[in-house]
């Protein structure tokens, strides 16, 4: 029997959502471990890369951090086009950012690659006490639409590494 083989992956990665649900805030989470309360918009879109070691696989992420205005939006489908992977990202804060998560959803899932894995993330769970939806509603959606779910936050770091680590697993399987 041989030793199995550490594979090495390079994929892409997008993050949708609408401005201000925290995508940039996430990606700098995870790549440099920081967090700012005045994040400056993106324009257009931001590229990152990181490179993360499981045990079956080693992954590098080519991260595309979108803008989520309107005005940017005839631009997406660049940046989700041969993603391996994609994280809808709202505010649960904000019930808009999750109706307009859906759209995202609804997007990808009609133009998208047909073997994206999707993943929901309901950021800013620090603001409880701002909840405008709930953990159930966006898990349903989720359920449904088979994507997987997370309640994260950029600012306390409430289970951003397990976002990445989990979409880097689920990239490892279908390698
Ligand atoms: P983007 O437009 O989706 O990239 O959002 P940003 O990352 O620029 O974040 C928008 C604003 O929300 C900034 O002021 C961030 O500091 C703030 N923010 C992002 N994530 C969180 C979070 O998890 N909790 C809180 N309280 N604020 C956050
Ligand atoms: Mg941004």
């Amino acid at each position: 029997m041989g030793k199995a083989s550490n594979k090495n992956i390079q994929a892409k990665l997008v993050l949708l959502g609408d401005m201000g649900t925290g995508k940039t805030s996430l990606v700098l989470r995870f790549v440099k471990g920081q967090f700012f309360d005045f994040q400056e918009s993106t324009i257009g879109a931001a590229f990152f890369t990181q490179v993360l070691s499981l045990n079956e696989a080693t992954i590098k992420f080519d991260i595309w951090d979108t803008a989520g205005q309107e005005r940017y939006h005839s631009l997406a489908p660049m940046y989700y086009r041969g993603a391996a992977a994609a994280v809808v990202v709202y505010d649960i804060t904000s019930m808009e950012s999750f109706q307009r998560a859906k759209k995202w959803v609804q997007e990808l899932q009609r133009q998208g690659n047909p073997n994206l894995i999707l993943f929901l993330a309901a950021n800013k769970v620090d603001l409880e006490e701002k909840r405008k939806v709930g953990a159930e509603e966006g898990e349903q959606y989720a359920k449904e639409n088979g994507m997987t779910f997370l309640e994260t936050s950029a600012k306390t770091a409430q289970n951003v590494n397990e976002l990445f680590y989990e979409i880097a697993k689920r990239v490892a399987k279908t390698r």
